[in-house]
């Protein structure tokens, strides 16, 4: 098969590099960044220099973007893959994607006869390197059916939700508990430290006990380091996946303490210029107000 991989940073980048080395499929890679797009050249793929290019052939077109309005000015913006793709050719959005955004793309593109895929990953850029993210696809089970074996060259968990966009809130849903997970465990390691344990042993103890989690490995050696730059999930795209569950919640009217008590505090950390660094630097919100780090 031929991919064009539109957005090769911290996700698209193993992901891409992993169906170039896994998989005999031709991968031809687009991203804004030259650096980004030389990672997969290196490794064998074609460097397209549009959207455009990258669409044009290809039997799959992904997207792995940062924001919801990135996925909609590279899918139906000018020059975008809508414009550029035709019958026969699958769009899959791999991005953390509103579901809103996923409908309004997926409905245009339906217009025009092409199949979209709505499929989010989990499992960080560990498990991207590794392909043992897990891929929550929402859409036609038979354009599914037809797409596993390019997602199944980077991913050892595929899963088929059901209709478009159930992909993504599946995500939303997991990612809500993994961030929320996260704010849980800074205060722990602030109370702890606190009370004068030593935070290496404090670690040790949860790692093998109830209170771990998937989340706490990479939260805990962020922690314990003090080094929350450079970014492996930023706080900003971790506070747009918790917004986007948060709007969810309100258009169904479900009731979420812990996940707007978490948005809060990515806001925080935001507001503190955090943004850019890696969505464990919220243990810094509460470093900052007890004046001390889990850091010895
Ligand atoms: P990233 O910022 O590292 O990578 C995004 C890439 O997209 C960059 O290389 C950027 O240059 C490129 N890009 C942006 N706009 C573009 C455009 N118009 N045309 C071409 N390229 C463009 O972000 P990431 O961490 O890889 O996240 C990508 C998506 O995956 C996000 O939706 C994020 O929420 C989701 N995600 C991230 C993680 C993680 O651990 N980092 C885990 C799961 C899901």
């Amino acid at each position: 098969m031929k991919v064009g991989y539109i957005g090769v940073g911290n996700m698209g980048g193993p992901m891409c590099r992993n169906i170039i080395k896994k998989s005999n499929h031709a991968v031809t890679v687009f991203d804004l960044n030259p650096a980004a797009v030389k990672t997969c050249t290196d490794l064998g793929a074609t460097a397209a220099k549009s959207v455009a290019e990258a669409t044009k052939g290809a039997d799959i077109v992904m997207t792995s973007l940062p924001m919801p309005r990135d996925v909609e000015a590279v899918t139906l913006g000018d020059g975008g893959i809508l414009a550029n793709i035709g019958k026969g050719q699958t769009y899959i959005d791999l991005s953390t994607n509103a579901p809103s955004m996923v409908k309004k793309i997926g409905a245009a593109f339906a217009a025009k006869g092409i199949a979209m895929l709505d499929a989010p990953v989990s499992g960080g850029t560990v498990g991207a390197e590794a392909a043992t993210i897990a891929i929550m696809v929402g859409g036609d089970k038979k354009v599914f059916d037809d797409a596993l074996p390019v997602l199944q060259s980077f991913s050892a968990n595929v899963i088929h939700m059901g209709e478009l966009g159930t992909g993504t809130v599946a995500k939303l849903c997991n990612n809500m508990m993994a961030f929320c997970n996260a704010a849980a465990a800074s205060e722990a390691m602030m109370l702890g430290v606190t009370a004068g344990l030593d935070p290496q042993k404090l670690v040790q103890v949860i790692s093998s006990s109830s209170g771990n989690s998937a989340i706490f490995k990479a939260f805990s050696e962020r922690a314990l380091s003090g080094q929350f730059t450079p970014p492996s999930f930023a706080l900003n795209l971790a506070h747009k996946d918790l917004h986007l569950a948060m709007e969810l919640a309100d258009e169904l009217d479900v009731p979420l303490p812990q996940g707007s008590a978490t948005h809060n505090l990515q806001r925080m950390a935001r507001k503190m210029g955090l943004g850019g660094a890696d969505s464990s630097v919220i243990l810094h919100v509460y470093e900052t107000v007890l004046k001390k780090t889990v850091k010895p």
